[in-house]
């Protein structure tokens, strides 16, 4: 609110010109009934127990009433979708309620998505349906617990109504329940918010929320002029190459990586069409409309990152007077991804620390993944368990030793067949490397592997059947099986006695992406 508002308030569909917000109240629902909650977020907040449970909290995050101080809006942004420029987006279902500063002086931004409409709803109505508020919902906390910078939901309230989306029965549309999530980030501003005044040319206020950008968001930031906005382009790209290569870690999918969907403090946000991936595919894509599924499948994400990065510097380059400045934040992305993948090889493959062959080492093992169709997570946690002690080739073909502990990560027994030969080369080659690092006793050294690689390697993910299955329940009134899934997913590193149900792998059922909905 301290920026440049929009004159006219309300939800009129319009384009807004030299504004970066507008006034826009939430539309009330008819019953609203609050499903699950994020504890953890909740007492983040300072938010009790006993405050989530009263009626007034559904009231308030439902959109049906405010409290005192809360000034709703909606921001108004650009963004590049699919490779092309596509004008002004805007929230056009997520309305803010504005900012809580907590106890420990943390800032937090309150956002109700689909709340109803605003000036940036274009032809849509502002609503968000049950099953894709459960899918932000648990994600967003999901991502959380497994050390992945995201936005975080604080509430999933029941609307009481009926929204009409992309859901046909017998070529009718199928209306469905409604819901409205309550996601909390210190800031929501995308690489988009910057696109939109530097495509129109207004430098004035390109500049008057780069510089509201770094006050509020990076206050450690020193300097002044291009070399203060060069540091902040450059810490823009590092954090979002932290956060994707956290994504290559776990097996996440964003699936819609445009530019109104970048976070510039790297948080993932936007749960749109998301995924999780099963079997090792660096093709798969939750997202159905990426045509050609090239641009967002999981091999892409670093290469669109980066691409993406370059329409911020392209919209940000009035603000400076050469391209060096630019150039260095987007090399540093490079960089910072390249020192965080090799992070990630020598934490997943127990490495004391990624040599340059190890680079290749696990190149060839994501090869043989995606060849003998091996799920991602059920391999990577199993793998804590090899024991390179005496471990011989032919011991993993003749199935013994190495591969009684992975024979359950393969979807395909004709594959398994096929690559054990050549897994049991792999498996030969890791287990000598393994020995270099000192790591082949049942001592503290290899305990001390396998405890760090446990803790790079989930047990648990939301992969998509489970996501689906709690959806189902909810859609049938039972919301319990949100809450157990959020349950589990608050330590996806611990195995969880009794719960080995939710780290089995995907079912027959869930194969096809007809068997679960990804939006
Ligand atoms: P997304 O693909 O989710 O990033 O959305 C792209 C744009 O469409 C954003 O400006 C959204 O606010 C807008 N949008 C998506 N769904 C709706 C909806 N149901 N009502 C209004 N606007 C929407
Ligand atoms: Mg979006
Ligand atoms: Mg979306």
């Amino acid at each position: 609110r301290e920026m440049p508002g929009d004159p006219e308030t309300g939800p009129r569909v319009r384009q807004v010109e030299g504004a970066l917000w507008s006034a826009v109240d939430p539309t009330p629902v008819a019953a609203p009934r609050l499903l699950a909650h994020s504890a953890e977020m909740a007492s983040r907040l300072g938010i009790s127990e006993e405050h989530i449970a009263s009626p007034g909290f559904a009231r308030v995050f439902a959109g049906n009433e405010l409290l005192p101080g809360m000034q709703p809006f909606a921001s108004n942004y650009g963004g590049h979708q699919f490779g092309h420029w596509a004008g002004q987006l805007g929230d056009g279902r997520a309305i803010s309620l504005g900012e809580v500063v907590n106890a420990a002086g943390e800032r937090w931004e309150l956002q109700l998505k689909g709340a109803g409409p605003t000036p940036y709803s274009r032809t849509a109505d502002g609503r968000a349906v049950l099953r894709s508020s459960i899918r932000e919902f648990l994600c967003s906390e999901a991502m959380h617990h497994l050390g992945v910078p995201t936005t975080r939901a604080l509430s999933l309230v029941g609307t009481g109504e009926m929204v009409v989306r992309d859901m046909f029965y017998d070529g009718h549309p199928a209306p469905e329940p409604g819901a409205i999530v309550c996601r909390v980030a210190p800031s929501f501003l995308r690489f988009g918010n910057f696109e939109l005044p530097a495509s129109r040319g207004n430098t004035a206020l390109l500049r008057q929320l780069a510089d509201f950008c770094i006050r509020r968001d990076f206050p450690h930031l020193g300097g002044a002029g291009e070399a203060l906005y060069g540091q902040w382009f450059r810490e823009i790209c590092e954090h979002t190459a932290v956060m994707v290569a956290h994504w290559m870690r776990v097996g996440f999918v964003h699936g819609v990586m445009n530019t109104d969907n970048m976070s510039v403090l790297g948080l993932t946000i936007d749960y749109g069409p998301y995924g999780w991936i099963d079997n090792f595919d660096p093709d798969w894509t939750p997202n159905t409309t990426d045509a050609q599924r090239k641009r967002y499948r999981f091999g892409q994400q670093a290469s669109v990152a980066y691409w993406n990065l370059g329409r911020l510097a392209g919209a940000l380059s009035p603000l400076f007077d050469g391209v060096e400045a630019l150039q260095a934040g987007l090399q540093a992305y490079v960089d910072t991804f390249n020192a965080a993948d090799r992070d990630n090889i020598a934490r997943k493959l127990g490495l004391a620390e990624c040599r340059d062959d190890d680079v290749g080492l696990m190149q060839a093992l994501q090869t043989l993944l995606r060849d003998g169709e091996v799920d991602m997570t059920l391999f990577f946690r199993a793998l804590a368990d090899f024991k390179p002690i005496g471990f011989e080739p032919a011991s993993f073909e003749s199935g013994t030793s190495a591969h009684g502990l992975f024979a359950d990560a393969f979807y395909d027994d004709a594959k398994r067949i096929a690559t054990a030969p050549a897994f049991d080369d792999w498996f030969a080659i890791y287990a000598r490397r393994l020995r270099e690092d000192g790591s082949d006793e049942n001592g503290p050294a290899a305990t001390h592997r396998r405890n760090r690689m446990r803790a790079a390697n989930p047990r648990y993910v939301l992969r998509n059947y489970l996501a689906q299955q709690a959806i189902d329940r909810a859609s049938q009134g039972d919301p319990e099986g949100v809450k157990e899934l959020l349950d589990v997913m608050r330590r996806p590193y611990d195995d969880q006695p009794g719960r080995e149900a939710f780290a089995a792998k995907r079912p027959d059922w869930a194969r096809s992406r007809a068997g679960c909905s990804m939006l």
